[in-house]
């Protein structure tokens, strides 16, 4: 049986902050009686360049107070993060400075190494990269943030971990795993294989609408922390209005026996902290609307996927004409015609990168009319 425990949090200010890093340090023993000389390594959610206020990133308030515990117990802190992008000295450096994370007294991540691993046990991620500073820890925590994701449906725990593969090769992972099924049992895996002890959300405010990078900050008023990332992700996903079936990392952790949801533990009556109009990115899929054994999805099938499927789409009045979408995308599906992007439907995986990686959020997720429809019964 796991345990996820939930704190009720309605600010970044120290008053707020201090008393759940508290109730945090008392969940866990390790950190509880930590040894003078513990390397502790944080993997946050550092996605992009992006000020605090945003909603995207794991606040520095957080860290902050969690590292002057750590530090005070004669600890060492390392914050890190490899964000889509090149994981360079000079690139992170500007995602520390934007996301407030000099504020936090934690050493950041300067080692920028890359470590290729087989994992045999893995489901489908039998060989990958991942940023080495990792290893330097005696103990890992994964502290992500809660928001919208374009391919993902959410982006919190389990999701956090795709920011162990290093920036520059994501994109070959989706390459790799174009569909949706296989890029959330890839992220399990990445979860299986690190096996993070402590897994804490930053929902104190989260993000709605166009995520992960393009949504509108929304407050969501909690922290959520639990050993177990999948059952952790479970809670959240109901706290902001998702069903399993809508977040593909849930649906196949639940059908990984990793996420038992039947005997979730929860610390206080989730019911306080629901979010009935949290703005949700419709999904690709339809299951969400079939029965427990997915009759009209499999019924549907292929046909399904056409008609129903979101598909990026570039809203054109927005578009600055960077090109950064076209250079991202893993499958080469966007050519820049007169300074817009154009995208080749056939080649498109619906993976989003174009969309998370958009600096001005001009690049959504489109729901096709027929899936506006489903959601509004629903
Ligand atoms: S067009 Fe966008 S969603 Fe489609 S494959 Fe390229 S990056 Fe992914
Ligand atoms: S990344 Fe965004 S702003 Fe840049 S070309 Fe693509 S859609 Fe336009």
């Amino acid at each position: 049986m796991s345990k996820v425990d939930i704190y009720k949090c309605n600010s970044y200010e120290e008053k707020d902050v201090k008393p759940i890093i508290e109730k945090i340090v008392d969940f866990y023993d390790e950190l509880k009686n930590i040894k003078p000389g513990t390397k502790v390594v944080i993997k946050a959610n550092l996605v992009s360049a992006m000020s605090p206020d945003k909603g995207a990133t794991t606040h520095p308030s957080l860290l902050k107070y969690l590292s002057a515990y750590l530090l005070e117990k004669g600890c060492s802190v390392t914050i890190g993060d490899s964000p889509g992008g090149v994981y360079t000295k000079p690139y992170l450096n500007a995602v520390y400075n934007a996301t407030g994370m000099k504020e936090t007294n934690a050493k950041l991540n300067d080692n920028f190494a890359i470590k290729k691993v087989t994992y045999k046990d893995a489901e489908i991620l039998k060989t990958f990269e991942y940023t080495a500073y990792l290893d330097d820890a005696d103990i890992l925590i994964n502290f992500s943030k809660l928001k919208t994701h374009g391919m993902m449906g959410m982006s919190a725990a389990v999701k956090n971990l795709f920011g162990t593969i290093p920036g520059t090769i994501k994109p070959e992972y989706h390459y790799r795993f174009p569909k949706h099924e296989d890029f959330a049992n890839m992220l399990i895996d990445l979860n299986t294989y690190f096996k993070m002890p402590i897994n804490i959300i930053d929902a104190i405010v989260g993000m709605e609408g166009n995520g992960p990078t393009a949504g509108k900050a929304r407050a969501i008023g909690c922290v959520l922390t639990s050993r177990n990332p999948f059952e952790l992700d479970y809670v959240a996903s109901k706290i902001i209005g998702l069903q399993p079936e809508e977040v593909e990392t849930i649906n196949q952790s639940i059908k990984r026996k990793l996420c038992d949801i039947e005997n979730i533990t929860i610390n206080d009556d989730i019911n306080k902290y629901f979010i009935k109009d949290f703005a949700l990115i419709k999904t690709h899929s339809l299951r969400f609307m079939s029965d427990k054994n997915g009759i009209v999805s499999k019924c549907l099938s292929t046909a399904s996927d056409k008609i129903f499927a979101n598909k990026p789409e570039c809203k054109k009045k927005k578009c600055i004409g960077c090109g950064k979408c076209a250079n991202i995308c893993p499958m080469k599906a966007i050519t820049m015609v007169d300074k817009k992007p154009h995208i080749d439907r056939s080649k498109c995986i619906k993976c989003y990168c174009c969309q998370e990686f958009c600096p001005v959020g001009a690049m959504q997720v489109k729901s096709s009319l027929i899936m506006k429809v489903l959601h509004r019964h629903k």
